[in-house]
């Protein structure tokens, strides 16, 4: 059994201390670090519960923007008016996500940070693994690895980030607000997920210590043109093979901006510039989302067992953007 010492911190500042103690982690809702540790893959000497900071609250930026407190829960994100309202991709990705009871629990924070599902990562029945164990090796490269990416991945790990709420977040080009021993600081999302690299250990650009305390959105224009599409094994509570969030601005017919991100594929969610640079000043027809969803996954490498994943997330990115621009 893993003994560990527990700590609620009352405010941001005592959290920053707390968590500069060695082994120390950040527990908010607790729905996948708990797993986490269940298993065997994490074991925290302390534990700094955030839960219950001052930082789940909505608050309205200026020019239209909303700034959602870190440890608001993905429920209450969903269901909160202005995210319906402003953002509803962000809104249709968390509800998604998981199943109603974790999405309780679970925090915007904690959904940012939330770990891959790769089998072998969670099973310490398996030694290697280099993300759990740096240098261990991947045995999901000869391994069962129909789950696993098809881009961004590397020798050294092949393994997809989970979130969809993520995926949303990218296309809507959120910043992440992270304070820490320095002061404040901002990444935006699509800066935030790493690709894995040499350091597959790594998930994140945040330095230890530091704390997520919210999430900027900017100011959108493509809500009344946006959707959110999530194919997965079974109906609910499953993570996403291929999830796609697709956001246009259409004058009339005619695309004035376009945003799509690509979940379940990557380390990271995947944006290609180019895909949605193919849509600008022209209809949104058939051509022109079999164009961009192309460029979307142009480039693919798909593992022994998913190379369905390429012609699927193909069609997702022209079914959600048909969705999206009212053609499906
Ligand atoms: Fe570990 Fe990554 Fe390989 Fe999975 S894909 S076994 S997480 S190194």
């Amino acid at each position: 059994m893993l003994a560990f010492s527990y700590d609620r911190a009352g405010s941001v500042d005592e959290a920053l201390r707390l968590a500069q103690q060695p082994g120390a982690r950040f527990i908010g809702g607790g729905t996948n670090l708990l797993d986490l540790v269940k298993a065997g893959v994490e074991q925290p000497q302390r534990l700094v519960d955030v839960s219950r900071l001052p930082l789940a609250a909505v608050t309205e930026l200026p020019g239209g923007g909303l700034r959602i407190g870190a440890m608001m829960s993905n429920a209450d994100v969903a269901g909160h008016s202005l995210v319906r309202e402003r953002y509803p991709l962000l809104a249709q990705a968390l509800l998604a996500g998981a199943s109603p009871q974790l999405r309780n629990m679970a925090t915007v924070g904690g959904n940012l940070m939330q770990r891959t599902r790769c089998h072998y990562f969670y099973d310490t029945g398996f030694e290697a693994c280099n993300k759990r164990l740096p240098g261990s090796g991947c045995p999901a490269r000869a391994g069962v690895n129909r789950i696993h990416a098809i881009l961004g991945a590397s020798a050294q790990c092949i393994a997809v980030n989970p979130s969809d709420m993520s995926v949303a977040l990218a296309a809507l080009d959120a910043v992440v607000v992270a304070r820490g021993a320095g002061g404040e600081r901002r990444l935006a999302l699509r800066d935030f997920h790493r690709l894995p690299g040499d350091t597959p250990q790594r998930d994140t650009n945040l330095a230890p210590g530091e704390l997520i305390v919210a999430v900027e959105l900017p100011p959108s224009r493509l809500a009344p043109h946006s959707h959110y599409l999530k194919v997965r094994d079974r109906a609910s509570y499953a993570f996403a093979l291929v999830s796609v969030a697709a956001g246009l601005e259409m004058d009339g017919g005619t695309v004035r901006a376009a945003a799509i991100a690509l979940g379940g594929v990557a380390h990271k969610p995947w944006r290609v510039p180019q895909a949605e640079q193919a849509l600008l000043g022209r209809p949104l027809d058939a051509a022109a989302a079999a164009q961009a969803a192309a460029l979307m996954v142009r480039g693919a490498q798909p593992q022994a067992h998913n190379a369905f994943k390429v012609e699927l997330a193909r069609r997702a990115v022209i079914r959600a953007l048909g969705v999206a621009g009212g053609m499906a």
